[in-house]
C-alpha cells in the first residue's frame, strides 16, 4: 500500500534533524508537521510544529490525527505514552527497537545475543559494584547513564581509583532510570555506517564514514573512510552488523550504527534508529541523502541507492555560530565544487550543535589539500 503523497509525515521532535527530514519530504512532495517543545526551533522554519508535552493527551492527540505515519528525530521520548496513544497510526521504526536504543544496557545485550561484539559492560546498581567493576576494568572506563544520554553527556571517565568517587557522586542520582560502567577502548579512530531499510526488508547501503570528536561531541565526519588496505573488508563487516540488527527487529528506515575500529575489528558502541549527525554530509555528497531514503522507506516509496559523489567533509559548528571562523574556512577552500553552510537558527549556548558545514569535491588531491587547512581553522590537529 503506497501512502498518497498528499498525506502527511508527522516527525516527534522539532530540532535540526526533523529540519532536514521536513525538507526531505518537501522534495518528494510530501508533507509534515512535527511535535515538538520550541517556539523558534529549526524545525519550524520549515514545517508546522505542535508544540506540547507528550504527556498532554490532548496535544499528542491532535498531532496524530493530522498525521498519517509517524517518525522520530530522538530516541529520548516517552514510549509508554506514545503506545497508550498511537491507534491507527503506524510509527517506523517499530517501538520495539526504539525501546532497546533508549537504554544503552538492553542495547549492548541485545547486540551481543545477536554474536556482535561491544566493549564489556557491566549494570550498575550500587557504589559498590561500581568499585568492583572498576577495579576489573583496570580503572579504565566509563560511567554512562543508561538512557537520556547525548553529545557526551551522562558520561564520567575514570582513569584511576580515585575518579570512582567523583563519577558516582556526579551520576548516583540516575540510578532510577539506570548506569552502566564500560571499559574504555582503545580505538584507531571512529566509524559509522549508516543504511536504510524498506518494508520487503531490502537494504541499501551508505559507505564507512570516520568519525572525529572532541569532549563527546562530533566535530568532523570524513566520508567515504577510504584510508586502510582493507576498508572493503570493514565496509563488509559494517554492513553485516547492521544488517544482522535491522533484520532481527524488521526495521523500517534509516538507522546508523556508530563504530570502534580496533585494527581489523569493529565494535559496536551505540545504535541510533534515526537519521544521524555523521549522516548530514549525504545531503551534498549523496545523490540520494538519508533523509530523503527514511521519508522513502516509512512511507513505502521506493528506496534508492545513496551514490556517493565524491570526497566530502562535514563539520560541525558547535557552541558559536562564529567560532569557527566560517568565513575564513570558506574563503580558505581551493577548487572547491561545493562548501554548504547549514544554520539551525539555534540561540547559541555552551556545546551546542548549531549548524555544519559540508565541503564536497570530486577530486581526492582538492580534498586532501583542503581538508589540512580545514583542520587548522578548526583546530582538530591535535585530537
Ligand atoms: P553519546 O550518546 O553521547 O553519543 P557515546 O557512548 O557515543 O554517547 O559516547 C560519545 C563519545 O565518547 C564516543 O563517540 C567516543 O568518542 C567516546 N566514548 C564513549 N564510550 C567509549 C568507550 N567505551 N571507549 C572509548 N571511548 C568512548
Ligand atoms: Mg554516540
Amino acid at each position: 500500500m503506497k501512502i498518497e503523497q498528499n498525506r502527511k509525515v508527522g516527525i516527534i521532535g522539532d530540532g535540526q534533524l526533523a529540519l532536514m527530514l521536513a525538507n526531505a519530504a518537501s522534495m518528494l512532495n510530501i508533507n509534515t508537521i512535527c511535535f515538538g517543545s520550541n517556539e523558534k526551533s529549526p524545525a519550524s522554519y520549515s514545517t508546522d510544529v505542535i508544540i506540547g508535552d507528550i504527556s498532554d493527551k490532548n496535544k499528542f492527540n491532535h498531532f496524530l490525527q493530522s498525521s498519517d505515519i509517524i517518525t522520530y528525530e530522538t530516541e529520548n521520548i516517552d514510549t509508554t505514552a506514545i503506545e497508550d496513544a498511537l491507534l491507527k497510526n503506524k510509527i517506523s521504526p517499530n517501538l520495539d527497537i526504539l525501546k532497546i536504543c533508549q537504554n544503552r544496557f538492553l542495547e549492548k545485550n541485545m547486540l551481543n545475543s545477536l554474536g556482535i561484539a561491544t566493549t564489556p559492560f557491566r549494570n550498575i546498581e550500587t557504589k559498590e559494584e561500581l568499585y568492583n567493576n572498576a577495579k576489573e576494568f583496570n580503572y579504565q572506563c566509563i560511567l554512562k547513564t543508561s538512557c537520556f544520554g547525548y553529545d557526551g553527556k551522562g558520561q564520567v571517565l575514570i582513569s584511576s581509583i580515585r575518579d570512582v568517587e567523583l563519577a558516582w557522586q556526579i551520576l548516583h542520582k540516575q540510578l532510577k532510570s539506570g548506569l552502566i560502567v564500560e571499559k574504555k577502548v582503545n580505538f584507531d579512530c571512529e566509524l559509522s555506517i549508516i543504511a536504510v531499510r524498506d518494508n520487503h526488508g531490502h537494504i541499501e547501503y551508505y559507505p564507512l564514514v570516520q568519525n572525529l570528536h572532541k569532549a563527546g561531541i562530533l566535530r568532523l565526519t570524513l566520508a567515504p573512510y577510504i584510508y586502510p588496505s582493507y576498508a572493503n573488508e570493514l565496509q563488509k563487516q559494517a554492513e553485516d552488523i547492521i544488517s544482522t540488527v535491522m533484520n532481527k527487529y524488521n526495521y523500517i528506515g534509516v538507522m546508523c550504527i556508530e563504530l570502534f575500529k580496533v585494527e581489523e575489528k569493529l565494535l559496536v558502541n551505540e545504535i541510533a534508529p534515526r537519521v544521524h549527525n555523521s549522516g548530514h554530509w549525504t545531503i551534498e555528497g549523496c545523490r540520494v541523502s538519508q533523509f530523503e531514503n527514511h521519508i522513502r522507506a516509512i512511507t513505502n516509496l521506493n528506496i534508492l541507492p545513496p551514490e556517493p559523489v565524491g570526497y566530502s567533509a562535514m563539520y560541525n559548528c558547535i557552541s558559536s555560530m562564529q567560532e569557527y571562523n566560517i568565513v575564513s574556512a570558506i574563503k580558505a577552500m581551493d577548487n572547491i565544487n561545493t562548501i554548504n553552510l547549514h544554520d539551525y537558527h539555534k540561540q547559541a549556548r555552551d556545546h551546542r550543535k548549531l549548524g555544519h558545514i559540508t565541503l564536497n569535491t570530486e577530486s581526492k588531491d582538492v580534498y586532501m589539500k583542503n581538508l589540512q587547512k580545514l583542520n587548522a581553522i578548526f583546530q582538530l590537529n591535535n585530537q
